[in-house]
């Protein structure tokens, strides 16, 4: 999971894409990166939080009133400055792209760039992958006519090639900037305006936050091009929309359950009042076990609402027993289960007043390879408690996500081969509450069909098993297990 922010501007457009990039930050802390378009493209991408990439020099350099920007998650690609986007071709006409998603025949289309368009591929980055198959079907048109046909043709060209998951800009100088979305729609990107000026982003909190219009999500399959042509400039920008394909819209549910930022507002869904439905849907899922808690707790941030929601529906008081410090990393990509489990204890804290001699009823959004809930239950035990539950608004995680969710690993799921009741007893809480599939559907949207692959295996798309093993083989080498690898 990435963020991605597209910006055509009447002036320099370098802050906005970096102020919408910080708002998305969330979506990936692993590395950031903007190009712009002046009369070159300047570029700037390094490691590190959006604030920790761009300094003042850099805001200098990269001039220019239309850019792309990007914050990684890691997923294919080890994490290597080398796979940081975005990415550039300088022929045909010059393009910029950056992407959100998983391409799923990365290897298959890398080895046919190499053998069919003679294009080399040279990063372990799928966005690569896809500005190479752009710039291909680009330059199989008519350049001399240049005009949104052209975008369109390409753009299908792109959809008939690449499978898989991907939110996509593309910048091409003095022509404008393209934004399309996969034919299932299974990322998100969404575009507004603020005058003349135009922005596409992951999510509608980043539109917020620079005082943009929301204009709409894009549908699965279409593709808007912002022409950005000087002499049409005075009369105002011209935007073309077109669905070029259309499959059935597949929308990942991961992101209103843990990714996406509260605050937004995703295919019509606010991720809130999601949250807030499904801990109302918890409640039943408690009650059938007949588990009577004397206060709920939530593990923050993300399952907050759901466990406000949950308290409220079972009428128990909820108290913020768990303290995070906001200044530790991310505990979930730290290599090595024990530095895992060190870092969960630096992140949070108990207050133990809240607990002590009490039967807790923890709540967090989701439960991977148990690790994290583990560590917390432990850690509500030193405190005092006289019993621990752990509900979780997710059903169990049993499958890999092919499209860009950092849980690629067969092996790695808890919930794989176990039952709830072992589950509970591996991360050692009194009981176990999932939410299940139908409530889960429910509480986000019933009239939506999503994908739901990390929790029934049924993928939109083909997936060729060679992704699997691929990505299991490039898993292990970034984390080191893996004998044959160099890194
Ligand atoms: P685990 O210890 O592997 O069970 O991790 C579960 C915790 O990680 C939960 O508290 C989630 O909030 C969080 N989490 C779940 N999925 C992801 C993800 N794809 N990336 C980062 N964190 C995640």
């Amino acid at each position: 999971m990435c963020g991605v922010i597209g910006i055509c501007g009447e002036q320099e457009v370098v802050n906005e894409l970096i102020a919408g990039l910080s708002a998305l930050q969330h979506r990936g802390q692993d590395a950031a990166g903007i190009i712009t378009c002046s009369k070159r493209f300047n570029i700037k991408k390094g490691n590190g939080l959006v604030h920790n990439v761009f300094k003042s020099k850099n805001v200098a350099r990269l001039q220019g009133k239309l850019g792309i920007g990007h914050v990684r998650y890691p997923t294919v690609g080890g994490g290597d400055l080398v796979d940081a986007q975005p990415f550039f071709l300088n022929s045909p006409l010059g393009i910029a792209m950056a992407h959100n998603g998983n391409v799923t025949n990365f290897w298959e289309l890398k080895e046919e760039l190499f053998k069919k368009n003679f294009r080399h591929i040279n990063s372990n980055c799928d966005a690569e992958a896809i500005l190479n198959v752009f710039a291909d079907e680009l330059s199989k048109q008519d350049l001399a006519k240049f005009g949104p046909e052209t975008v369109f043709k390409t753009v299908k060209g792109v959809y008939r090639r690449v499978k898989g998951s991907y939110a996509t800009l593309a910048l091409i100088p003095d022509r404008g900037l393209v934004a399309f979305r996969d034919p299932h729609g299974i990322k998100p990107l969404v575009f507004g305006k603020k005058g003349n000026n135009y922005m596409f982003a992951s999510e509608s909190v980043a539109l917020d936050i620079l005082g943009y219009e929301f204009i709409r999500d894009l549908k699965p399959g279409e593709a808007v091009y912002i022409e950005e042509r000087e002499q049409f400039f005075k009369e105002g920008r011209r935007v073309y929309e077109r669905q070029l394909v259309k499959e059935q819209h597949r929308p990942c549910i991961f992101e209103w359950v843990y990714f996406a930022r509260p605050d937004s507002v995703m295919d019509g869904i606010s991720v809130y009042e999601s949250r807030i439905r499904l801990g109302y849907e918890l409640a039943p899922e408690v009650k059938k076990q007949k588990l009577k808690p004397d206060v709920v707790v939530p593990v923050p941030d993300t399952a907050r609402p759901a466990a406000t929601a949950l308290a409220r529906r079972l009428d128990v008081p909820l108290s913020e027993g768990l303290i995070k410090n906001r200044y530790i990393g991310r505990t979930f990509i730290m290599p090595g289960q024990a530095a895992r489990e060190r870092s969960v204890r630096q992140k949070l804290n108990p207050i133990r007043s809240e607990i002590r001699d009490k039967k807790v009823l923890l709540v967090d959004d989701s439960i991977v390879r148990g690790t994290t809930s583990r560590e917390i239950i432990n850690l509500i035990r030193g405190a005092g408690a006289k019993e621990v539950y752990f509900a979780v608004s997710a059903p169990p995680l049993k499958f890999p996500c092919v499209y860009g969710i950092d849980m690629q690993t067969r092996s790695e799921f808890i919930a794989r081969d176990r039952q709830p009741d072992k589950i509970a007893r591996e991360i050692n809480a009194d009981a176990l509450i999932y939410q299940t599939l139908d409530g889960l559907v429910k509480a986000v949207d019933p009239k939506h069909k999503f994908c739901t692959a990390c929790f029934t295996g049924t993928y939109p798309t083909e997936v060729p098993e060679r992704f699997f093993k691929e990505i299991e083989r490039e898993r292990l080498c970034v984390k080191g297990m893996h004998l044959g690898c160099e890194s």
